[in-house]
């Protein structure tokens, strides 16, 4: 039997392995539209690729039901997946908050792995081989290249990928192929993504990281909380915090919501707590200037920016620093707008959040449940993960079950 699997992204590769291993006799090819296989494992993590997290379970991914999410990963944990790499050769190490990275810190590693595992296994990988049209067929399917060619196949995985930096290939034209074919779509959003801030007030703060904590409102009510670090850049802020909310910002704005984004630059501090300690300094450094003493907490440029903000004058020391101005700059500092104006977008985002719902596949084999001899692994699928290598996990894990549940198919 012929499986094409479309897109040779980590799912593609995933799933093309994973099936070839179970069942050698199968024909497996992977048709990509890319020139070059691979972009965007090359790229990942900063060109480390961070291949997966020591934990990974369905509360770090957003999107589709839970439940299907945790039955994938289930079947192929983070574990298994750390020993396929060092199998293949590429042992991982880990590094802050569980994310686990090839021991060479280079993702030219985990590709060329991946490559070389898929031709020992005879697994024929093209490159530039955009597919432009997938048809059922009474005993298959047909698949059409944009060079004009017809590819016949009696199993078909979708790996396109989502919209994320689209320069890779991976441009959401998966989604239409899979409409095609019966499929419904979440509608899309970046996620991952950085964020643009609206004014001028982060320029200045350009390079400065900190922990913080984001508090979204939708419609007025808290609906996310996140901490982690934070980055201000000359567009607006960056960081693990920042990419993550990006995806409940962009979701909330797209079902017609207000979404209002706080930040805190003191976490795990209430209005109380850090009263009590600035009150506590004041006794024990009255002569210390407010700045200084805030600088002890958050980078000083920070400190500075919030105190002018607060109508302060940076001259104050603590002895003069007058309740009203006290209780403004503790609002302040645990309570700012941070004027969101959009995200940096597709261009710029490491994931896509939406896509093909996961209530249309069997999460026991990922085959489509309106499309007999359809597979769907990776990100085309709704189910979006936060930052931490987690993305990667859904990819290897996706990819695991549809190659198995093909193998499985045709043996019988
Ligand atoms: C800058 C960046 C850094 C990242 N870093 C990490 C990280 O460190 N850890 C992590 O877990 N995740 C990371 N991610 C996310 C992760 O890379 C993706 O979630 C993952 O690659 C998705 O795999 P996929 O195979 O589903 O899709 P993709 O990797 O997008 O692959 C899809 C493939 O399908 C091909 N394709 C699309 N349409 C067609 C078509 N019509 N015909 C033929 N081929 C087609 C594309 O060319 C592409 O090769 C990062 C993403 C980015 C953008």
């Amino acid at each position: 039997m012929r499986v094409l699997i479309i897109g040779a992204g980590a799912a593609g590769l995933a799933t093309a392995i994973f099936a070839a291993r179970a069942a050698p006799d199968l024909e497996v090819r992977c048709l990509d539209g890319a020139s070059k296989i691979g972009a965007k494992i090359l790229v990942s993590g900063g060109s480390r690729c961070n291949v997966t997290n020591r934990i990974v379970t369905e509360r770090d991914f957003w999107g589709g039901s839970q439940r299907v999410v945790r039955h994938v990963l289930r079947a192929f944990p983070a574990d298994r997946a750390a020993a396929f790499f060092e199998a293949l050769g590429v042992p991982l190490h880990e590094e802050e908050d569980g994310k686990l990275f090839p021991d060479t810190n280079r993702s030219r590693t985990v590709l060329d792995a991946l490559l070389a595992e898929a031709r020992r296994l005879n697994v024929s990988i093209e490159a530039g081989r955009r597919v432009q049209s997938v048809s059922r067929e009474q005993d298959g399917f047909v698949v059409e290249t944009a060079d004009g060619e017809s590819h016949n196949a009696g199993v078909v995985v979708l790996a396109t990928g989502g919209r994320s930096l689209p320069k890779t290939g991976s441009d959401g034209f998966g989604y239409e192929l899979g409409r095609k074919l019966g499929h419904g779509c979440v509608d899309t959003t970046p996620a991952l993504a950085p964020l643009v801030l609206e004014g001028d007030r982060h320029a200045a703060l350009s390079g400065v990281s900190h922990d913080a904590l984001l508090t979204l409102r939708v419609d007025g009510t808290i609906a996310t909380r996140l901490e982690g670090a934070l980055l201000w850049t000359h567009f607006g802020v960056s960081g693990p915090v920042a990419l993550n909310m990006s995806r409940h910002w962009h979701r909330a704005r797209l079902s017609g919501q207000t979404a209002d984004v706080r930040l805190s630059l003191c976490p795990g501090e209430t209005f109380e707590s850090l009263e009590n300690w600035l009150l506590s300094q004041e006794r024990a450094r009255p002569k210390a200037l407010v700045s200084t003493v805030l600088a002890t907490r958050i980078p000083a440029s920070l400190a500075d920016a919030w105190i002018v903000a607060s109508g302060i004058d940076q001259g104050t020391t603590m002895a003069h620093l007058a309740k009203d101005d006290r209780r403004r700059l503790l609002h302040a500092l645990l309570d700012t707008p941070l004027p969101v104006a959009d995200s940096r977008g597709y261009a710029y985002a490491e994931v896509t959040s939406g896509g093909i719902p996961l209530d249309e596949i069997e999460p026991a084999t990922m085959q489509s449940r309106v499309c007999p001899g359809l597979f769907l692994v990776g990100e085309i699928l709704d189910v979006d993960g936060r930052l931490g290598g987690f993305n990667f996990q859904w990819a290897w894990s996706s990819g695991w079950i549809a190659g198995h549940a093909i193998a499985k198919a045709a043996r019988a």
